[in-house]
């Protein structure tokens, strides 16, 4: 899987490309975009630009399997790309990388203003149809941290260690980063209080996820065998799974979350590929003695020795007070994608053992990534011990849960000793106020 697209001796003739810390060469992630507001349309990001796909083919520059995956990738959104699996998006790949390194023909580098956008002048959207989407809880320091405020002599429920638990999510409300998040209206009802209210969400959080956009994926009754998962993995994003908690204390038994999840989920908009990650791969961390192996289903050597992803997560809060000092973003965590128990494998056997089918463009979230110690906990219901205790910020103000006019920004890196490291870009958010109507 690891080629001369992660040499990392290898740069780009796009200036912004090089030290990128999220967009070298040896990233090339997909997305939706467009450009002054005309028409959406795939394109790869590149240092500070993005490439057009479509002015690209109309240009002959992508041929053969390159150019099926490209006009596949040229349209409206990446499902069509995401059906054809990793051979075609591979090709893409290569090609690309020989277009945009330095030893490019001159004649290739001088139609950089007919191919390249000012990713300033661009607005990102969503970069799939997303027919479904279905929330993990993967990440076992959150389970645990989440548990023991509500149990705290018996935090994991009995069927964690077996089963990668999740719910199904609403696909309809998630949006690219940078649209803000309105503040929920529901019925909150807090453990002191004898009956529920209806109003605005009272704590309202985030939640620190990884995103997986799926392939190819399954006819109706036919599994995905575990072995056989990794072809289905499209790619990879950061999902803000924004949380009512005060909502979802009050609803969740016994089927689940319902509108502490449903108002929005946001995702960074670019589409990192597996094979850009794949210097980035890890063996799945040995599970710690004593507990169960996975059921036969849900275990594969393959997955094992390379199912977890060396890539730090991290949260940043800016708040108005922050904003208006000119204060930079305050990180409020940093875990690894490698603490999560389950991998994105066992995630997919999983959904589909019932025979449940996947689509390409279906969407999962691992569920909150939470490192062991307190500054990798990914969410503030974690910080602030269910809202006990206010986490103090640098601007001298505290956070139980999110204020108005606070923005929550995710990034991701990957890095690995001997290739250069590459990024996600940002999933960001501003919590905006329910606005005052007649009652
Ligand atoms: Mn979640």
């Amino acid at each position: 899987m690891i080629d001369h697209t992660h040499d990392a001796a290898r740069r780009s003739w796009v200036a912004s490309a090089r030290g990128h810390p999220d967009f070298p060469l040896q990233n090339l992630p997909l997305g939706i975009f467009s450009h002054h507001g005309d028409t959406p349309r795939g394109g790869v990001a590149i240092g500070d630009h993005i490439l057009d796909l479509p002015a690209a083919l109309e240009l002959g520059l992508l041929k053969g399997e390159a150019g099926l995956a490209a006009e596949a990738a040229a349209g409206r959104s990446l499902n069509p790309l995401f059906a054809l699996g990793a051979g075609p998006r591979a090709a893409l790949r290569t090609r690309l990388f020989e277009l945009l390194a330095d030893d490019a023909p001159p004649a290739v580098q001088a139609l950089g203003p007919r191919i390249l956008r000012e990713t300033a002048a661009c607005t990102p959207h969503i970069p799939a149809e997303i027919g479904d989407y279905t929330d993990f809880f993967a990440g076992i320091h959150h389970a645990l941290n989440g548990g023991r405020l509500f149990r705290p002599d018996n935090p994991l429920l009995a069927n964690y260690k077996y089963v990668p638990v999740a719910y199904h999510g609403r696909a309809s409300s998630i949006r690219p980063s940078g649209t803000p998040v309105r503040r929920p209206e529901g019925q909150r009802k807090l453990a002191e209080e004898a009956a529920p209210s209806f109003g605005p969400c009272r704590n309202l959080d985030y939640e620190l996820e990884l995103g997986i956009w799926i392939g190819p994926g399954n006819p109706l009754g036919t599994p995905i065998p575990i072995a056989e998962a990794h072809a289905h993995i499209a790619g990879f994003c950061l999902l803000n799974d924004w949380s009512a908690r005060d909502i979802q204390s009050w609803e969740y038994q016994p089927l689940g979350p319902f509108l502490a999840k449903s108002f929005q989920t946001s995702i960074s908009p670019w589409v990192i590929t597996p094979e850009a990650m794949a210097p980035f791969r890890l063996p799945q961390p040995p599970r710690p003695a004593g507990d169960p192996a996975p059921l036969p289903h849900l275990l594969a050597e393959y997955d094992q020795s390379h199912g977890a992803l060396n890539l730090a997560l991290e949260v940043h809060l800016l708040t108005p007070v922050m904003r208006a000092r000119g204060m930079a973003p305050q990180r409020l965590s940093r875990a690894g994608a490698d603490k999560l128990y389950w991998t994105v494998a066992q995630m997919m056997a999983h959904h589909t053992s019932g025979g449940c089918n996947l689509n390409p463009g279906d969407l999962f979230g691992s569920g909150t990534i939470s490192a062991p110690e307190e500054t990798g906990w990914g969410s503030l219901m974690e910080l602030s011990r269910g809202g006990r205790q206010p986490v103090q910020l640098d601007s001298g103000e505290t956070r139980r849960f999110l204020a108005d006019g606070d923005e929550v920004i995710f990034r991701a890196r990957a890095a690995r000793e001997g290739f250069v490291p590459i990024g996600f870009g940002e999933c960001r958010g501003v919590v905006a106020a329910q606005p005052e109507r007649p009652r």
